[in-house]
C-alpha cells in the first residue's frame, strides 16, 4: 500500500511527468513575461516573506534544528520496532505503526477520553468568553436573521462600547450536501459601499461530530481547536476597521492569512482558558489536570520529524520554481536531488512525490508551501508576547486588535507584525514550542 501510494500518478497510466515539465516551462513564460527572473520571484514579491532568499533562509533555521531532532526520533522508534517486533530496518511504511504504538506506551492517553469536556454548546459558549476577556467583545446570539438551514446559528458582535460589529453564521455539523473540511468564509466584507460603511457578515462552517438521539454533538480536542481556528478568521472580519472592503478583513497576503487562526488555538490549551467552559457534560467537572498535562506533553511526540516532512515539501516546491525548466530533464531524478538531505528512511526507487504534489501543480500553492511554516512562525512568535505579559493582558490584546486584526490588507504585513511585536519575525518561538531548541 505504501508503494501504490507514494507512486501515484508516476509512470503509470496517469503519469505526470509530462505535465509537470509543460506546467514549469510555462510559470517561467509568465514570470519572464512580467519581467522576474523565475515563478518563486514573481510569487514572492506579493507576500509577507518578500523574497525566495527570506523564505528559504526561514526553511535553513528551521532544517538546523529540526533535522538532528527527527534523526533521533527515527532511531527511537527503530529501537522500538527492534525491541517489540524484531523489526531489523524500520522503512518508511513501518514509521506510522510503530511511532503511533510508542506514543501510546509513553503517554497513555486516548484522544477520545477528552470528549466529555468539549459538548458543542460549551465549546462555543467558552469561546465567546475567552474572546470577551481578551477583546472585550460579546457574541449574542438572534433569531430575526433567515438561515439557509435549520442547523444554522446566527450571532451578533458587540464591541465593548455597546456598537455593533457584525454578524456571525455558525454551520457545524455535517449534511450529505456539505463538503469535508472546516472554513470561514464572507458573506459581505466591513468597508465602503455606495450607501456608505458597512459591518460584515461572515460564517463558519464545518462537519463535526454531531448529536444523536441518545448524546449531544461531544467534540474532539481536534475539533473544538477547528472552532477556535475558524473564529480566529471569523475576528480578522468582525474587527476589521479598514476603508475599502478589497482591502478589509481576510484579503491579506497569503502568507499572513493564517495568524490570526492559528492563535486562536493557543487559548484552548491553557490552562487559565480552559477552567472558564471545560466541564463534564454529565457531572459539571472541570478538566482533570492530568489529563490536560499528558495532552500537552504528547504535543510535541516526532515534531522534528512533522517539521522536516513539511520542510522537505516546502523545498522541493522552492527548487521546481527557482530552476529554469531548461535544466530539467528527469523529473525523478531532480526530485530525489532537491530531496535528498531530508530522507530520514531508506528512499525507495519507484516512488515520487512531485508527480502527486497537487498543492503546487494543481492547486495555489506553487512557491508558496513554505507559507504553512512560516504562518506558524508568526502565530508562534506573536503567542509568546502573550505567554509573556499574560494571556488576557489588556494591551497585548489591544495591539494585536489594532495592528493585526484591525487593518486588513491596507498596510504591507511585515509592518504590522513589527508594529505588534516590536522586532522582525523571530522563529525562535516556535522552535522553542515543538521542543526543538
Ligand atoms: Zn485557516
Amino acid at each position: 500500500m505504501y508503494r501504490a501510494y507514494a507512486s501515484r500518478a508516476f509512470n503509470d497510466q496517469f503519469d505526470n511527468q509530462e505535465h509537470i515539465k509543460r506546467t514549469l516551462a510555462l510559470r517561467q513564460e509568465r514570470a519572464e513575461l512580467l519581467g522576474y527572473q523565475n515563478h518563486a520571484e514573481y510569487v514572492l514579491e506579493d507576500r509577507m516573506a518578500e523574497s525566495v532568499d527570506t523564505a528559504l533562509a526561514f526553511l535553513e533555521t528551521v532544517y538546523e534544528k529540526a533535522y538532528p531532532a527527527a534523526q533521533k526520533e527515527v532511531g527511537e522508534v527503530a529501537a522500538f520496532a527492534k525491541e517489540l517486533d524484531g523489526i531489523d530496518v524500520l522503512e518508511a511504511w513501518d514509521w506510522t505503526y510503530y511511532s503511533n504504538k510508542l506514543k501510546e506506551k509513553l503517554f497513555q492517553y486516548d484522544p477520545e477520553e477528552l470528549r466529555p469536556w468539549f459538548k458543542v454548546e460549551n465549546v462555543i459558549d467558552g469561546l465567546f468568553t475567552v474572546a470577551k476577556k481578551i477583546y472585550g467583545i460579546s457574541m449574542k446570539q438572534v433569531h430575526d436573521v433567515p438561515v439557509y438551514h435549520p442547523d444554522v446559528t446566527t450571532w451578533e458582535a458587540h464591541d465593548a462600547d455597546g456598537s455593533y460589529l457584525g454578524l456571525l453564521y455558525i454551520d457545524l455539523f455535517p449534511r450529505e450536501t456539505k463538503r469535508g473540511g472546516a472554513w470561514k468564509s464572507s458573506l459581505k466584507g466591513q468597508g465602503l459601499y455606495p450607501d456608505g460603511m458597512r459591518r460584515p457578515q461572515v460564517m463558519i462552517v464545518g462537519s463535526l461530530t454531531p448529536s444523536t438521539d441518545t448524546q449531544p454533538s461531544l467534540l474532539r480536542l481536534d475539533e473544538a481547536r477547528t472552532i477556535f481556528h475558524e473564529f480566529g478568521h471569523a475576528l480578522h472580519s468582525l474587527l476589521a476597521d479598514g476603508y475599502y472592503h478589497g482591502l478589509s478583513g481576510t484579503s491579506v497576503l497569503w502568507d499572513f492569512v493564517e495568524l490570526p487562526s492559528q492563535i486562536m488555538e493557543n487559548w484552548l490549551l491553557e490552562k487559565e482558558a480552559l477552567n472558564l467552559f471545560a466541564r463534564h457534560y454529565e457531572t459539571g467537572e472541570p478538566l482533570p489536570q492530568e489529563l490536560l498535562d499528558k495532552v500537552i506533553a504528547a504535543k510535541n511526540f516526532n515534531a522534528g520529524n512533522f517539521n522536516i516532512n513539511q520542510l522537505r515539501y516546502a523545498s522541493l516546491d522552492m527548487a521546481w520554481h527557482t530552476t529554469h525548466p531548461s535544466e530539467i530533464e528527469d523529473v525523478d531524478a531532480f526530485e530525489k536531488q532537491a530531496t535528498k538531505r531530508f530522507a530520514l528512511m531508506q528512499v525507495h526507487p519507484g516512488t515520487n512525490t512531485s508527480c502527486a504534489f497537487s498543492h503546487i501543480f494543481a492547486g495555489g500553492y506553487a512557491a508558496g508551501y513554505y507559507s504553512y511554516k512560516w504562518a506558524e512562525a508568526l502565530e508562534a512568535d506573536a503567542w509568546s508576547l502573550f505567554e509573556e505579559r499574560g494571556i488576557f493582558d489588556p494591551e497585548t490584546a489591544a495591539k494585536f486588535r489594532k495592528y493585526i486584526l484591525a487593518r486588513g490588507n491596507a498596510f504591507h504585513p511585515k509592518e504590522l507584525f513589527e508594529a505588534f511585536r516590536g522586532r522582525p519575525l523571530n522563529p525562535e518561538a516556535m522552535l522553542k514550542r515543538d521542543g526543538l531548541i
